[in-house]
């Protein structure tokens, strides 16, 4: 059956609603989302009130007016990110309010800009939503993260095709990634979401004390700790209700052992952070510290991102995607994380989401700190999987079992 854009859109906005934040009946619900795409904006808040919601606030940004600002302000308001922007976040997530973010930024938008002062403000972003950020990783409120195409994103992409043609390129793309296409892309969802939790249950029963990773240009030894949570697919609210951070999403992913990474590791995709890319670059770790960073492009920007704080020399995620996800197969680079993340096994410079212990949710910063969990301002994934890629699994009695081969699931 061949659909017509605005029945995939449609679908896509209904996907977004009822599987991703899965709105309730009274909710509030805050979508983030760009001048790009009104369109979709518009189809989402209508669905929305269809399915209960209270009330829709829709917070609108303009890649144009971003750069310009980082063009034109001066040097020493970087450091300030707006009170009543941290004040309107947590008075919705203290509501229980569900967070609907549309991505769709050029991934070359702050292309030359003066990285002092991306990093200044993503420092800043970064401490001034620290409190919500925590509120989000302890699963207090319903959040996803979906993403559209603007022209320069889709141009990014497709840079072959005619420029007429680039959009749309990149909208069919997103909905195969997101299963729009599919006959029923809601029992779609729901059939990948068990084999996702699938995966995660297997991996919690065999408690691995450590993963070691061998690729070209990679040999890393991960140990986990005690008690970690594998979590794949969607998650559950303080509320008991269920929603699907990421869409699309592939991955199951814990927590490292903050001390216990040692060996190197190469990327195998382009890294957009903050309006850059960064790529070809090769980290180096003992105990869990980052003590080398080379890269072929945007060793400047990966260094000050390393530089963030004490916790982003660490790691704070692990996660694992077959190489045959749909997304990989597409063969696409999408210059954009949510994607590309999802089309790799991928590690995570800086904090580690609190569920990936047992008990994590309910401990303070400290105590994550001293389970092993790494706490920092940032979170930034960077892609490391390939069809070269295998994976064991180490047992705490030494043996061993394969977890991945040839860049595939191995069980
Ligand atoms: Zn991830
Ligand atoms: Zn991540």
């Amino acid at each position: 059956m061949l659909l017509s854009f605005d029945t995939k859109l449609l679908r896509y906005a209904e996907l977004a609603v009822k599987i991703g934040v899965n709105i309730q009946k009274n909710q509030y619900l805050y979508v983030s989302c760009s001048t790009d795409n009104l369109k979709l904006a518009e189809i989402i808040t209508k669905i929305a009130y269809e399915n209960g919601a209270k009330q829709v606030f829709v917070d609108l940004s303009d890649d144009r007016l971003v750069r310009t600002r980082y063009e034109k302000a001066p040097k020493d308001s970087f450091d300030f990110y707006p009170p009543w922007k941290i004040q309107e976040r947590e008075w919705l997530a203290e509501q229980g309010a569900a967070f609907l973010s549309i991505v769709s930024q050029n991934p070359d938008l702050l292309k030359d800009i003066d990285h002092e002062k991306i990093m200044t403000f993503q420092k800043a972003s970064g401490q001034a939503l620290a409190n919500y950020y925590t509120m989000m990783r302890a699963d207090k409120f319903s959040w996803t993260v979906i993403a559209a195409p603007s022209k320069q994103w889709a141009a990014k992409v497709f840079p072959h095709l005619p420029e007429e043609q680039q959009v749309e390129a990149l909208w069919e793309a997103i909905f195969a990634a997101t299963r729009t296409d599919q006959d029923e892309p809601v029992n779609a969802w729901k059939t990948h979401d068990e084999q996702l939790h699938n995966k995660a249950d297997y991996l919690n029963k065999k408690q691995f004390k450590f993963l070691r990773y061998q690729a070209p240009g990679t040999d890393l030894t991960i140990e986990l700790p005690k008690k970690h949570i594998w979590t794949g697919g969607s998650s559950v609210n303080i509320y008991g209700n269920t929603f699907m951070a990421n869409m699309p999403t592939e991955e199951v992913f814990t927590a490292p052992l903050k001390t216990g990474v040692n060996g190197f590791v190469s990327s195998t995709k382009p890294l957009s952070y903050s309006g850059n890319i960064i790529d070809q670059f090769t980290l180096t770790f003992k105990d869990g510290r980052i003590i080398d960073i080379q890269a072929q492009q945007g060793q400047d920007i990966l260094a000050s991102l390393v530089a963030t704080d004490e916790g982003a020399q660490y790691l704070g995620e692990i996660a694992l995607v077959p190489h045959q996800s749909p997304i990989s197969q597409s063969g696409l680079l999408f210059y954009n994380t949510l994607f590309d993340e999802n089309a790799s096994n991928h590690l995570a410079i800086g904090n580690a989401y609190s569920f990936c212990i047992e008990g994590g949710k309910e401990m303070s910063s400290k105590e994550l700190l001293s389970h092993g969990l790494n706490q920092s301002l940032t979170h930034v994934d960077f892609m490391i999987g390939s069809a070269n890629m295998d994976i064991d699994g180490i047992a705490a009695d030494g043996q061993i079992e394969p977890i991945f081969r040839n860049g595939n699931w191995a069980f």
